[in-house]
């Protein structure tokens, strides 16, 4: 089973980046190739039927299965970065950490309204990051339809209150 196969192959690590913290490496996976398609395989199938038009991912790690997605779903990637990396105009969504906040960026241009997205991340822990992501695409008068992500930490109860009003799909949850 899937779910069993990332449990496996997905390293966990305590105290990292800080105490506290078990940190999932997810990279392991990237290492096998059978494993990274049945993953790019469930995430399509899942997101197909939606419909969208774009997949947004988050940097960095959003990067890798969310290009791979919109590759398998034969639409574009748009890429919503850290400040200061995109070159073009940006919307820009800052958001509260647990200490001090963060901020990401969006190309203006890259996402027309009235667009059907699926953000996508590779981890959803307290839920501020996909939050922001999700005000960001919204400032573009684009529609959030799905967030989706390979990795989700349940046990955090973190704020899901996105999901109320578009759909969440893992393919592991802890
Ligand atoms: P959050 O905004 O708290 O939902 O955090 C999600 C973002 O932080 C994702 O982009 C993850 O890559 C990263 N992240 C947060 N917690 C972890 C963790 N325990 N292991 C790996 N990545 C994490």
């Amino acid at each position: 089973m899937l779910e069993q196969e990332l449990r496996d192959c997905i390293k966990e690590i305590p105290d990292f980046p800080k105490p506290g913290i078990s940190f999932k490496d997810i990279t392991p996976i990237l290492s096998n190739p059978a494993l990274c398609h049945k993953c790019v395989e469930a995430m399509a199938e899942w997101a197909k039927r939606l419909n969208p038009d774009i997949i947004a991912g988050v940097e960095s790690r959003g990067f890798m299965f969310g290009f791979a997605l919109a590759q398998k779903l034969n639409i574009p990637f748009v890429p919503i970065r850290k400040p200061g990396k995109l070159p073009r105009e940006v919307f820009s969504c800052s958001y509260d950490l647990e200490y001090g906040s963060a901020t990401l960026e969006l190309h203006k241009e890259d996402i027309k309204p009235d667009a059907r997205v699926i953000v996508h991340d590779d981890l959803l822990a307290t839920g501020g990051t996909v939050s922001a992501a999700i005000k960001l695409i919204e400032s573009a008068g684009a529609e959030v339809i799905a967030a989706q992500f390979l990795v989700e930490l349940s046990f955090l109860n973190g704020d899901t209150s996105f999901a109320q009003k578009l759909e969440k799909h893992s393919l592991v949850s802890y």
